[in-house]
């Protein structure tokens, strides 16, 4: 499938990508997280074809495709700003790929007629591309880059434009699109809730490098690093002082470390500090202000944040259950 070895990217003196391999494997959903500016759109514009590495290869089912021009990749691209032709109506923009490649006319409508029952928009053929809400634009868009059975699909922040009830419905259905048609894909979003949704696999990119990869679910209970860690809001983050073997001093009280690193004493370490079940050390601290959020409530004070089902009062000392992870 997909493969990236080791490709670096700089503009105007500064580097933008400085090493980035992975692979994206049959039927998986990769997702590039990262800031603004982080470099994912040049990224997906190098896979594409229509941007050069500086250096390092880009594979597809082991043949290096420097030399394959883009449309010649077979690989369908989403944008945030759909990017349909607003001349054309709905059935000729999804219809556009094929007539490309000069299939019967027979062959293209029962395409195109399937495209628009997989992304619920079947009856909209005669529609005018402006006639249509920015969610449904973008299941035409899906529909245009799903029609010439792509070997790579890659989205760029799709869901940027829209609201964030449309933005979950249309994740999931996108997440069943792509597992039912088992076309790799690499979806690109700065914004975390989007890429947990939908990802079989996260990569963050920070500072050129790919800092942190692995199911939604590693990367949530162990970002590896305190940028990850702050950028993920995977908890508080404190600092310690190590003590003693194990034992790490901060200003919330001592606590125990798990981690196999071995830190002299005196070092400072960035701590996570998690919210856990049952088990775990207990932090405690004075209760400053109470945020109501659905089903549970947001409590803040010195400096700590957590999600606890029951209010408690301002004002109030009030000790939480944690697990406090080395981020070194
Ligand atoms: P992202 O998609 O993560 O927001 P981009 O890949 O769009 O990031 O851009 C990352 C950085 O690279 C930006 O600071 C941008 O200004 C710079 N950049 C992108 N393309 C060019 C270009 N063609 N020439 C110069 N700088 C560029
Ligand atoms: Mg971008």
């Amino acid at each position: 499938m997909l493969e990236l070895r080791d490709i670096f990217k700089t503009y105007d003196n500064q580097p933008l990508l400085r090493g980035i391999s992975f692979s994206v494997a049959e039927g998986e959903t990769v997702c590039l997280l990262g800031a603004s500016g982080s470099g994912k759109s040049t990224l997906l514009r190098m896979i594409a074809g229509l941007e050069n590495p500086e250096s390092g290869r880009i594979l597809f089912n082991g043949l290096d495709l420097a030399q394959t021009p883009t449309h010649l990749r077979d690989f369908g691209l989403v944008f945030q700003d759909y990017g349909l032709f607003p001349h054309l109506n709905i059935f000729d923009n999804v219809a556009f790929g094929l007539k490309m490649r000069n299939l019967p006319a027979a062959e293209i409508f029962l395409r195109v007629a399937a495209l628009l029952e997989k992304v619920n928009l079947t009856g909209f053929e005669k529609r005018k591309v402006t006639d249509l809400s920015g969610g449904e634009q973008q299941r035409v868009a899906l529909a245009r880059a799903l029609a010439p059975q792509p070997r790579l699909l890659m989205f760029d922040e799709p869901l940027g434009a829209l609201d964030r009830t449309l933005k979950e419905s249309l994740l999931q259905e996108l997440r069943s699109i792509l597992h039912e048609t088992k076309i790799p894909a690499i979806y690109v979003t700065h914004d975390q809730d989007e890429a947990f949704a939908i990802a079989d696999r996260i990569l963050l990119l920070h500072e050129g490098e790919i800092v942190r990869a692995g199911t939604p679910a590693e990367v949530w209970s162990n970002p590896g690093s305190a940028w990850a860690a702050r950028f993920l809001v995977a908890g508080n983050i404190i600092e310690g002082a190590v003590v003693a073997s194990g034992q790490v001093k901060t200003e919330y009280g001592v606590f125990t470390l798990g981690c196999s690193h071995r830190h002299a004493a005196g070092e400072k370490v960035p701590l996570l500090v998690k919210q856990s079940g049952e088990v775990g050390e207990e932090i405690k601290f004075k209760v400053e202000d109470v945020l109501f959020k659905r089903d549970q409530f947001e409590v803040r004070g010195e400096g700590l944040v957590f999600q606890l089902k029951q209010a408690p009062a301002v004002g109030q000392v009030i000790k939480v259950k944690v697990e406090v992870e080395c981020l070194r």
